[in-house]
């Protein structure tokens, strides 16, 4: 009955479950006259059970018995946010091809730390190749007599969906001794030969058991019905610590060794133009069981990647790793970030694609850009393409806690790439001096961004060495600039390039830039003077041949990227971009 939000727990335990729409019926099962009230008084439906009960399922089976059902769920009333996908992941093993087998479905989660392992409080599970329940238990299970063996570990989480008969026996039959002993209630079925299918899900709920649980879900309640991005006062953490200067990239292992934790390695990812580059390897330094991981740019960062390097980091190592080393240029930098966010955090980078979505404080993680523009060093984003969406881990731990710029790593860079990576900076600074975000910090970083690349790209006195220790501060400064404002309708409409044609991030911007000059007149005539000027050649047509759906997803993307639009055109942008004048742009591409 305590306050959530306005609102008593179990009513907004109710409604939440109500809400998922799975359900043919929601009822509140209670013995008191209170609860049975509020839920009636709201609307809802509310079942009093007559006798007292040793526990929920007891409470549940006596309220069942007399209905005409099939399966049951028992969502516990403190748990007001318990998600739809995991109540439709524990119902939908009832559609395989093993559903006749299933006494009752219930969920895991993968755990990783050896402290949540053997924690009695949080109950383990092992399954066999079918996912159905071997055992639960508060020891660790199995126990690893060779602890870094590769073993996955499940917690139990405590939603069930019986078969209906089921229920009514658990109800009847006696509590065994293994039950008793681990004081685990769902023993009691395997000590009866049922049959428990696990599905597995990883997103976090929030139960609410104490005091301080209530309090961290009204914060939860508040702010997930703000997200908003306040833009205002926006409250953003900087890298805290960066060196620069040629030759820096040797300082790396003497900067890395304070960090070192035992016997927990460093992880680097390297762009894979590295591979053969002895040079490059050899001043890295790797000691102990440090671990040197190549990954390839061609494709832009996806969310199943960062998942996969995290299994196999977790699969090889029984500790967490002491940081993750990024060395490359955006994509790569952006996928340490986010691989240093999910070794501490549960489940998929999918599920972190957004605003401030992550919980945990990820690991010490360093970025050694190897190509200047993107500004991700200094960025608390990193940008993934995910299963539904092409989208940033927005996060105050996504930042990195260590830079380190050596302008000479940049030498081997291609020349069109240095374009077209170095273009975003500027479009990154046209973007945020002409937007509607636009204040005095921005502007600050942005103008000097602005004017570093016009002199890189535009006047033929720099040296080589000159020009890449400036872009290598523009990328950083245009990084800043946009830290505090936005990026605006290239970004929108090139995020839409990206996720139907795969086209990268830089030479995108390009080709949507190129023809912006009703948005952008004067950043758009001075990036086609510096296209002319280094003789660039971008593609033509390239939108020429999609489909009817490929169009509209392409704008579906764009226009989802509702804080650009915003930056760009104002509050009423909606009124000042359609999707024909989209089509219209991309056509001309
Ligand atoms: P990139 O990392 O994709 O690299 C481009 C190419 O240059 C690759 O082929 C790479 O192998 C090569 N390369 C890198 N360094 C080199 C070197 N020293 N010598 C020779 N070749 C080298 O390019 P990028 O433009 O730096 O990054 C693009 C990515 O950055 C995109 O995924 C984009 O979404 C992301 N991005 C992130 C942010 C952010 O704030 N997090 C901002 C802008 C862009
Ligand atoms: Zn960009």
């Amino acid at each position: 009955m305590q306050d959530l939000g306005g609102k008593p727990v179990i009513v907004r335990t109710y409604e939440a479950t109500k809400d998922t729409r799975l359900f043919d019926e929601v009822y509140v099962v209670t013995d008191s006259e209170l609860i049975f009230k509020e839920i009636e008084l709201n609307g809802g439906k509310a079942i009093m059970s007559i006798k007292e009960h040793d526990c929920g399922t007891d409470r549940i089976a006596e309220a069942v018995e007399d209905m005409d059902v099939d399966i049951v769920v028992n969502v516990q009333g403190d748990e007001p946010f318990t998600s739809k996908s995991g109540l439709k992941q524990v119902l939908s093993v009832f559609d395989g091809p093993d559903a006749d087998k299933i006494d009752l479905a219930s969920l895991m989660t993968e755990i990783y730390d050896w402290k949540e392992i053997s924690d009695p409080n949080s109950v383990k599970v092992i399954v066999d190749k079918e996912n159905f329940a071997l055992y639960f238990s508060r020891s660790p299970i199995p126990y690893p007599r060779d602890k870094n063996a590769a073993v996955q570990y499940y917690k139990h989480k405590g939603i069930y969906a019986f078969r209906k008969k089921a229920l009514l026996d658990f109800y009847r039959l006696p509590m065994r001794p293994m039950e008793a002993v681990e004081k685990i209630e769902c023993i009691r079925f395997l000590e009866y030969g049922k049959n428990i299918k696990m599905a597995i899900s990883n997103i976090q709920s929030i139960e609410i058991d104490t005091p301080d649980d209530l309090i961290r879900a009204n914060k939860v309640l508040k702010d997930g019905n703000n997200i908003v991005v306040n833009n205002q006062y926006r409250n953003f953490p900087m890298v805290p610590k960066v060196v620069y200067g040629r030759g820096s990239f040797d300082q790396l292992s003497s900067i890395l060794a304070p960090q070192r934790k035992d016997k927990a390695p460093f992880i680097y990812l390297v762009d894979d133009v590295f591979k053969d580059n002895a040079d490059i390897i050899d001043r890295m330094n790797l000691r102990f069981n440090d671990k040197l991981i190549f990954v390839s740019a061609e494709e832009e960062p996806k969310t199943e990647q960062v998942d996969t390097i995290v299994k196999n980091i977790k699969g090889e190592f029984t500790y967490i790793p002491s940081g993750i080393i990024g060395v490359g240029g955006g994509s790569v930098l952006d996928l340490s970030k986010a691989v240093s966010i999910m070794l501490t955090n549960k489940g998929s980078a999918a599920d972190y694609q957004g605003w401030d979505l992550v919980n945990t404080k990820s690991i010490y993680h360093v970025g050694v850009p190897t190509i200047s523009g993107t500004g991700a060093e200094v960025s608390r984003t990193t940008v993934l393409m995910g299963p539904e969406k092409k989208l940033g881990i927005n996060s105050d731990f996504t930042t990195f806690d260590q830079v380190l710029l050596d302008p000479d790593l940049t030498a081997s860079v291609p020349k069109d790439q240095w374009f077209y990576t170095g273009m975003d900076c500027f479009i990154h600074c046209v973007e945020s001096l002409n937007g509607t975000f636009l204040n005095e910090f921005s502007k600050s970083y942005g103008e000097k961004a602005y004017d570093l690349c016009k002199e890189i790209f535009l006047s033929d006195n720099l040296s080589e060495v000159e020009s890449r220790g400036k872009l290598m501060m523009a990328s950083w400064h245009g990084g800043m600039s946009i830290a505090y404002s936005q990026v605006g309708v290239a970004h929108a409409m090139s995020y839409g390039l990206s996720y139907v044609l795969g086209i990268k991030h830089g030479i995108g911007n390009c080709i949507v830039f190129d023809h912006l000059k009703e948005y952008y007149p004067e950043g758009v005539r001075i990036f086609k003077e510096m296209k002319d000027y280094h003789n660039i050649k971008l593609p033509q047509g390239i939108c020429n041949n999609l489909t009817e759906y490929q169009m509209n997803t392409m704008i579906d993307i764009a226009l989802s990227l509702v804080p650009l639009w915003e930056n760009a055109l104002g509050d009423d942008w909606k009124s000042k971009i359609t999707r024909d004048k989209l089509q219209d742009l991309y056509l001309k591409m």
